[in-house]
């Protein structure tokens, strides 16, 4: 836990991500992003637009409040649920699955509620806080229940692509869309979970970016020749099924001839996001793997699901992203719940969605990027909160303090808030800079007031390059966008 601790204690210490109502004890499963946790994360969405959005991806933005009827249709009234048990004695709940999991090594999911808890009480598995025994299993809804105005039973999504199967018509209608097209959304989903933990892994308030593709299975129309070489890391089945952690690479081509992935849009997605992780957030392409998720764990509507897991040190591999090719399932439980023809261009389109986990991405960025010896994060410069600090050599020389506060100004209309401003001692400076991981500190120095000229330093390598003022702005673009 040695990482993650170090990364949770600079976290706290410079307000980077921190407990919600933390003055109040905190609320488990909640977590509030100050500043520069806030500019990653956005930094972190901007990026997926730029790389996913296309001339037919269309973005909307959903209500987070949806009425009972959305989820009675898209099962998550009935389905969305996990196993919980109770300590007869402290009270405490548990996620079952995961208690049997741990005390047995064995996986349950897809078992029913009745499977589970027969296999709690044959093995005798007692509560882990106070080894008393436990109540029966039972099934626990993950969504959060509101009352809008005085009576109407509504929920929190637990998912945006709800909005997205909802408002399918309005949006294909209201702007010309033609198959294949997509709907994306990012904001923030909500789930009930029983045990919230390991930082941002587990959540009950989490951001989604997710990207819904309609197509027409019988003819995809999908750009996918240009992803055909790429070999992607796969944990098969079959691994899976020996209990082996062992990874194929595969080409995207191979995958599609074998039916193994079922659809070339499927395919499409887990490609670029080989890609993107690998070359935009600069991830070791060996610290991730595609789940091929196991037959009894894939949703019934879904024709196949593939995680993109990636290796955090201290918690091994956990799902960041989920892939899942939900055929027509969600707009046809929507055409016979609502009644409306969601049919277009005579079919009910299929789906390909990505659902990517914003704060787990996040996450695997401060994971991935954080240098254990000199405690700070190597953040690539683009994603990085600020590209630029701008410090006076020293703070009691009028002149140095203006001169730098100038270039500051300067800069600031450039390059809004990636830039800011500090003084003190200048060695500190640079080592709150690179805590934080700011690619370059500029230094206004004495040499300054004879020559406009300053010094960039680098935050991985320490060193030190002298540039006139007048050339500062074009120099700065060119390190910082050319990394
Ligand atoms: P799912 O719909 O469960 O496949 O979730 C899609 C993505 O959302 C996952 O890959 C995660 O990155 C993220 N996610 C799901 N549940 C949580 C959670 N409780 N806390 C944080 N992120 C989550």
């Amino acid at each position: 836990m040695e990482k993650i601790s170090e990364i949770q204690k600079i976290c706290l210490r410079r307000a980077i991500v921190f407990p919600t109502a933390e003055i109040y004890g905190g609320i488990s499963g909640f977590f509030d992003y100050g500043e520069i946790g806030k500019k990653i994360k956005d930094k972190i969405i901007a990026e997926l637009k730029k790389f996913f959005k296309e001339e037919n991806f269309i973005e909307i933005e959903g209500s987070i409040i949806l009425p009972k009827e959305v989820f009675k249709a898209s099962g998550h009234l009935d389905s969305f649920v996990d196993p919980i048990v109770k300590c007869k004695n402290c009270n405490s709940y548990f996620r079952a699955d995961h208690l049997i999991e741990e005390k047995l090594k064995i996986k349950v999911e897809g078992k029913s509620i009745e499977e589970i808890d027969r296999i709690i009480k044959e093995n005798k598995i007692k509560c882990p806080n106070c080894n008393s025994e436990l109540e029966n299993v039972k099934e626990f809804n993950l969504m959060f229940k509101l009352t809008v105005g005085a009576e109407n039973e509504a929920y929190l999504r637990p998912e945006t692509a709800q909005n997205i199967f909802i408002d399918f018509k309005r949006i294909y209608f209201g702007y010309g869309a033609k198959l294949p097209f997509a709907i994306m959304q990012v904001g923030y989903s909500f789930r009930n979970e029983i045990s919230p933990r390991q930082f941002l892994i587990r959540l009950r308030a989490f951001t989604q970016f997710e990207i819904e593709m309609f197509f027409d299975p019988k003819n995809e129309n999908c750009p996918i020749e240009k992803y055909l070489d790429v070999e992607l890391p796969i944990l098969t089945r079959e691994a899976q099924r020996k209990n082996s952690e062992e990874i194929k690479w595969i080409k995207v081509r191979e995958l599609l001839e074998n039916k193994i992935i079922k659809s070339k849009w499927q395919a499409y997605f887990l490609a670029k996001e080989f890609i993107f992780f690998t070359q935009v957030l600069k991830i070791d392409k060996n610290k991730l793997r595609f789940r091929h998720v196991l037959e009894e764990e894939t949703p019934f509507y879904s024709a196949g699901n593939f995680d993109l897991e990636y290796y955090f040190d201290d918690f091994g591999w956990k799902e960041i992203v989920g892939n899942a090719y939900r055929t027509d399932y969600d707009l046809k439980v929507h055409m016979q719940h609502s009644k409306e023809d969601l049919k277009v261009e005579n079919i009910i389109a299929h789906v390909a969605e990505p659902s990517f986990g914003i704060d787990r991405i996040f996450l695997a960025l401060l994971n991935e990027h954080f240098k254990i010896d000199r405690k700070y994060f190597a953040f690539p410069y683009k994603l990085a909160p600020y590209y630029v600090a701008v410090f006076p050599l020293v703070s009691n020389k009028e002149e140095i303090v203006k001169k730098a506060r100038e270039v500051y100004e300067m800069l600031r209309k450039e390059f809004f808030d990636d830039v800011i401003y500090d003084e003190g001692f200048i060695g500190k400076l640079y080592a709150k800079a690179d805590e934080i991981g700011i690619p370059l500190c500029i230094t206004i120095d004495y040499q300054t007031l004879n020559d406009n000229s300053v010094t960039i330093r680098f935050r991985d390598t320490k060193e030190q390059i002298r540039v006139s003022i007048s050339e500062l702005i074009n120099k700065i673009k060119e390190i910082i966008f050319s990394n």
